[in-house]
């Protein structure tokens, strides 16, 4: 495993101060998992390399550790690839470079120079689009070469093994911090326990850039391999750091605990968001309004999609809508995202002609907010005047409410829910719909289903119907 980094700075010998080894010597040192060597291959008047490479003992990974061994506890990836064993590496061997420490060349420190890093053999299992959204947002110039399996069963699987190239003019030790935080996050395994320190590390090594990464969300989850609370808490240091206002970081709060409790990667209100979106697309709207946008979760999602060319979103709550701007970031979009989007206050029980023309409306979890003898005139609004092509609606499924063990029999997920539906009860509503407005109805579940103790099938914790009109 080897991790070079080159440089045409004048002259190149000052990698070595900066890196704090000599270019004239080996150096060997012993890690936990093995040996790291530091060598320059190569150094003369117009460049300089400076090679890291582990050697990884994988079976003293193994030595000492209770339990079963299995044959691939010895026979793994872990000697030839990229891992978060290279951020131990690199934090022990490069250690006063990755701090920014230089005693022989302190100007050298904070100097942006040439560089150039080349890791042979990373892996992204994701492929390597992930790899340019990691690297290139920081200033990278990216280039990736991917390793084609030689198993011929097996050469026609993606690739998810890379070489990799970063060149950009940066201090050694934001590329040192950009590896160290980077190279983890695509690594599938962690070879150490992630605990609270982790979060330390995270937000020590990532200063002054991992706020600003668009990706820092995933970044994060992954960097912390998923342990919710961890990256829940990284991600609102970010989010402070980054400038948001605390009310917005702390309303992005699911709607309701149990529901987080059901999906640990996306929380089930971000599923349903992308359900949505991708309904959306599959049926070439262009113009849309989310009625009932609440704090705007939904459109900054939809805000992404540059086909989505004007995006509504309604509420009749003031509060929300502030939030909403504020997620939205209104005053700070560049003038030609900014003229998509438009916030309205407004109420579902009136009829609305700002938002007349849309091609399609969105009800996400909204209907169950409003009082069911009510219900009639909202279908007015959306179903006979306002009339969109498509109109999706998601509420929750009560059926899977057994699913949830805090939540007692009868009882509805949030206070401010009126009413909770069956599937059944969804669609004898939704077939009303059809024999009064003439919209036809397909229904699905968002999330995993369930089966209750007694064996019933429960559904989805979540259901949507999807409204076409009929031409
Ligand atoms: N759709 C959002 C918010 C769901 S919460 C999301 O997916 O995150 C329900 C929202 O419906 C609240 O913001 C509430 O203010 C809004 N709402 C309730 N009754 C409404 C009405 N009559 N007209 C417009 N919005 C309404």
């Amino acid at each position: 495993m080897l991790l070079s980094i080159s440089t045409t700075h004048h002259p190149p010998s000052d990698l070595g101060y900066l890196l704090h080894k000599h270019p004239d010597r080996v150096q060997s040192f012993s890690l936990a998992f093995g040996k790291a060597h530091v060598f320059y291959p190569d150094l003369d008047s117009e460049r300089c390399t400076a090679c890291l490479m582990l050697d990884v003992d994988p079976i003293g990974l193994v030595r000492g550790k209770k339990g079963e061994r299995t044959l691939d506890q010895y026979v793994n990836d872990r000697p030839y690839v990229a891992s978060s064993m290279l951020a131990v590496a690199i934090a022990q061997v490069y250690g006063s470079a990755l701090a920014g420490n230089c005693r022989d060349r302190p100007q050298l420190v904070n100097t942006p120079i040439p560089l150039e890093a080349h890791i042979p053999s990373l892996p992204c299992a994701s492929g390597e689009e992930l790899l340019y959204r990691l690297f290139a947002p920081l200033g990278y110039h990216v280039s990736v070469k991917p390793h084609s399996p030689q198993v011929p069963e097996i050469a026609t699987e993606r690739p998810t093994l890379f070489s990799i190239e970063l060149a950009a003019t940066k201090t050694l030790c934001e590329l040192l911090s950009h590896l160290y935080v980077l190279v983890p996050v695509l690594d599938n395994e962690k070879h150490y326990y992630v605990g609270d320190e982790e979060v330390a590390k995270l937000m020590r090594h990532g200063e002054g850039w991992l706020a600003q990464h668009p990706e820092r969300e995933l970044i994060a989850n992954r960097y912390l391999k998923y342990r919710r609370t961890l990256a829940d808490e990284a991600i609102k240091q970010l989010r402070e750091q980054d400038g948001e206002s605390p009310n917005v970081i702390d309303s992005d709060d699911p709607e309701d605990p149990r529901e987080e409790a059901t999906e640990r990667k996306l929380s089930l209100h971000q599923q349903r968001h992308h359900e949505i979106v991708s309904v959306l697309q599959s049926h070439g709207a262009r113009k849309v309004v989310d009625l009932g946008c609440g704090e705007g979760r939904l459109l900054r999602e939809l805000l992404k999609q540059p086909n989505f060319e004007k995006i509504i979103g309604m509420d009749v709550s003031h509060r929300s809508l502030e939030i909403a701007a504020e997620r939205l970031r209104l005053d700070t979009l560049p003038p030609r995202v900014r003229e998509r989007v438009e916030l309205l206050h407004g109420s579902l029980m009136y009829r609305d002609r700002r938002i007349d023309g849309v091609d399609a409306a969105v009800l996400c979890e909204v209907i169950e907010h409003m009082d069911e003898p009510r219900l009639e005139a909202m279908e007015k609004v959306v179903f006979w005047a306002l009339k969109p092509e498509l109109v999706i609606i998601t509420t929750p499924n009560s059926e899977y409410n057994t699913m949830w063990e805090s939540l007692t029999a009868g009882s509805m997920r949030h206070k401010d829910h009126r009413f909770e539906w069956t599937r059944k009860q969804f669609q004898s509503w939704a077939k009303g719909i059809f024999s009064r407005f003439g919209y036809a109805c397909e229904f699905r579940g968002i999330g995993d289903s369930g089966v209750a103790q007694d064996g019933r099938d429960v559904g989805s914790p979540s259901q949507m119907g999807v409204f076409v009109r009929d031409s």
